[in-house]
């Protein structure tokens, strides 16, 4: 290649390449001022739409001179400033700025962190107005000047807001520390956080103490297992718990109940961040309810369950043994002729009387057995321990042992006998009702049998009780419709052979069962209390029926009666003797009272009393069915007595047991030696009165010589015999 050629060559080269290096640096000129171009555009587009599509007051200030570059429409609006008028100038000069308006600090925390949210300014508008706001504000270029763009929103509605909020948590708190209920909250950690002065009050621990507790320290051990399962089962898993009962133990160590209800909160995650817990005292409400349910179920007066609760305790003991396959008893109590005590000694004896009874009860008792009083002078007893027939009838022995002396009560000695009845499960039946009811039926059985006896139920004695029932309804109309009767037996004297006197027995003819002897209804009338009515009606017959023989020339010479305790228990007795006596103008001689025994072991004062008016009054007195109480030889010789009536049972077994024999002739001499006349009584055969005029027995009286009769048959009948014997 020629040297021209080859400079030519080059200088083409070098031409082409600065042509190429111009086009170059023509094109990337035109593309990056495009690119700066619609970089502009979009910022302004944005700021278009966030500033002039802002809602809210917008404004755009320099951070450097504090002046207004731009401000929105609505801020326009808002605060009645034109954006011609507000440009170029500060917050100061167009009176927008307040005096509690920090700029310095706004700028400084803007500046800072680049942004600000939520700050609170005070503004001014056009109108002079007050404007509290809340701006969020972040800093920017704005056209190369640092800016602040400021979004001012009206505070007024979050003030309402927090107003409200303010004055609901001062009423809360005020609510809070004044309510009379126990309030508690508790953190995550199981620690008291905040309590009520209401539940520092009843606990008695300061607010800082309890902050140091947990609610586990302030509830007794046997509530843990509880409290855990409800706070497992109902709190956690609901968010809240039904009130529960428990108990609480208050600083100084008293145990009180109490009952909680709790509810969880949350934290701002929505994460479990503890519970309130609120709780009341109940003490008072508890109190109540036990006054009310001792009211309901207790008896008053003793102290014990009454009968609604020992039903309810039988039927669970029922249960239990049935689950148990073992037998369980129940005693039913009833005090022998406790009417008279209240009678005559008075409600307040007859009370104390029960309260010492329901206590010596309960000390015959085995700790398994349990005692209640069904009302009156009635108590019943379950057991539920070994029970067996011989068992029971063991404690039942015990029971009529422990009445056989005297009970002591307000210083007094005061005899009384209980008679019992006695009822099985399975045996008998297997509800609390009918154990009850059958228990109860047994215990008038014993009562017929004489009561100070125990008797178990049998199928048979509902037929009696029954009858019982029906006699004692018609025994109150008995005496209106005349249906009493008085029959006579007549007391010889067996060495004479002659008629000292006639005894006035009791007879019912009854308008269903025909003729009832005294046995069948004179206990009943005792236990109604009806006795002392039926008894000065027998008083006041024999008396006319005496005066009547003796008007008709049949001189008989003494009336004997018998009584009842209640009846000696009266004074009015006396009373009641004298005039018939007087009525009937009859000597007082001629009139006998009989008295038991077991009357006199009563040895109340008053029945003292009544005695030795009778005998003042010149009434003679005998003591009757001698030989089956206990009374003492020396007390006879004290008492205003003139006969010993030695009891059949004595007499009936003359020339079959000796040892009957022996006490007759014991009773015969005794009696001698005080100077009292011995009549025995159920003599029947020509045997047994021989051996009794031998002994030097005088009077004597039974089917022998006569049966009880009535008034006519016994006129007629004696004259008979007169005539027979003139013959
Ligand atoms: P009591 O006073 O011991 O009367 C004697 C009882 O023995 C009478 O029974 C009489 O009928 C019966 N008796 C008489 N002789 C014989 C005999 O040889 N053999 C047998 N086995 N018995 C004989 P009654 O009339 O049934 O009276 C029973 C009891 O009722 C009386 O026993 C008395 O305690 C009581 N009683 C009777 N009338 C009255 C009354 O008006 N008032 C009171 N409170 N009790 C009365
Ligand atoms: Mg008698
Ligand atoms: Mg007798």
């Amino acid at each position: 290649m020629s040297p021209i050629v080859f400079s030519m060559t080059v200088k083409f080269f070098l031409l082409a390449f600065c042509l190429a290096l111009m086009l170059a640096l023509l094109f990337w000129q035109h593309w990056t001022q495009s690119k700066r171009f619609s970089e502009q555009q979009r910022q302004s587009e944005l700021l278009d739409g966030c500033f002039y599509g802002n809602p809210l007051p917008t404004t755009v200030t320099s951070v450097e001179s504090g002046k207004f570059l731009l401000v929105n429409n609505v801020f326009e609006t808002e605060f009645g400033w034109s954006n011609s008028f507000v440009a170029g100038k500060t917050l100061k000069e167009i009176g927008l700025w307040h005096e509690h308006f920090k700029r310095d600090e706004y700028v400084q925390k803007i500046k800072e962190r680049g942004w600000l949210k939520m700050f609170p300014m005070e503004l001014q508008n056009a109108r002079g107005q007050l404007y509290y706001a809340n701006v969020n504000a972040s800093l920017f270029s704005y056209q190369g000047e640092a800016a602040i763009i400021s979004v001012i929103t009206d505070r007024a509605v979050f003030r309402q807001m927090e107003e409200s909020i303010l004055a609901k948590s001062r009423r809360f708190q005020v609510l809070f520390e004044n309510i009379r209920q126990g309030i508690a909250r508790v953190d995550r950690y199981g620690y008291f956080v905040e309590c009520n002065r209401m539940f520092c009050e009843e606990l008695g621990y300061s607010m800082e103490e309890l902050q140091r507790l947990r609610p586990e320290n302030i509830t007794p051990p046997q509530w843990h297992e509880r409290d855990e399962q409800i706070w497992r089962e109902e709190t956690l898993a609901r968010g809240w718990s039904d009130s529960h009962e428990k108990e609480q133990i208050k600083k100084d160590g008293t145990v009180y109940p109490v009952e909680v209800q709790f509810y969880t909160y949350a934290d701002a995650q929505g994460r479990y961040d503890g519970y309130w817990g609120f709780v009341q005292d109940i003490s008072g409400r508890k109190h109540e309810e036990e006054t009310l349910h001792s009211l309901a179920y207790c008896d008053q007066l003793t102290g014990l369950p009454n009968r609604i609760l020992f039903q309810d305790r039988i039927t669970h003991a029922i249960g239990r043994a049935q689950r148990g396959s073992y037998s369980i008893a129940l005693l039913y109590i009833d005090l022998d002729r406790f009417k008279n005590i209240n009678d005559t000694l008075g409600i307040q004896m007859g009370n104390a009387l029960l309260k010492v009874v329901a206590e010596q009860l309960g000390k015959l008792l085995r700790s398994g057995d349990s005692l209640a009083r069904m009302g009156g002078d009635e108590f019943s007893i379950l057991l539920e321990e070994q029970v067996t027939p011989q068992g029971v009838s063991i404690i039942a022995e015990r029971i009529v042992a422990f009445f056989e002396h005297p009970i002591v009560v307000m210083d007094q000695e005061i005899y009384i006998t209980a008679s019992i009845g006695i009822s099985l499960y399975p045996e008998d039946s297997d509800t609390a009702e009918a154990l009850l009811s059958q228990a109860d039926l047994a215990m008038f059985k014993a009562k017929e049998l004489g009561r100070n006896t125990w008797q178990f139920f049998e199928k048979s004695i509902r037929q009696n009780v029954s009858e019982r029932l029906q006699l004692e309804n018609s025994l109150r109309h008995a005496l209106q419709r005349h249906e009493l009767d008085v029959y006579y037996q007549p007391q010889i004297d067996i060495v004479n052979d002659k008629l000292v006197g006639v005894e006035a027995l009791v007879r019912w003819n009854h308008p269903e069962f025909g003729l009832l002897l005294p046995d069948r209804f004179i206990p009943l009338a005792e236990d109604m209390g009806i006795i002392t009515s039926v008894g000065a009606w027998v008083i006041q017959e024999a008396c006319r029926q005496l005066a009547q023989w003796r008007a008709a020339g049949f001189l008989v010479p003494r009336m004997v009666v018998n009584l009842s305790a209640q009846q000696l228990e009266r004074a009015s007795l006396v009373e009641l003797v004298a005039r018939q006596l007087e009525i009937n103008s009859l000597e007082p001689g001629m009139l006998e009272l009989e008295i038991t025994e077991s009357m006199l072991m009563r040895q109340s004062g008053r029945i003292m009393e009544v005695l030795h008016s009778l005998r003042d009054l010149g009434v003679s007195l005998a003591i009757d069915d001698f030989g089956t109480g206990y009374s003492s030889l020396g007390y006879l010789k004290r008492l205003p007595v003139r006969h010993l009536k030695v009891d059949s049972s004595f007499v009936r077994d003359i020339g079959k047991d000796s040892g009957d024999e022996a006490i007759i002739r014991a009773i015969i001499a005794m009696s001698n030696s005080l100077g009292l006349e011995v009549v025995a009584e159920g003599v029947e055969h020509a045997e047994q009165s021989s051996f009794l005029r031998a002994e030097g027995c005088r009077y004597a009286q039974g089917f022998f010589y006569a049966h009880p009769t009535p008034a006519n048959t016994l006129l007629s009948g004696w004259k008979d015999r007169e005539q027979k014997k003139e013959v």
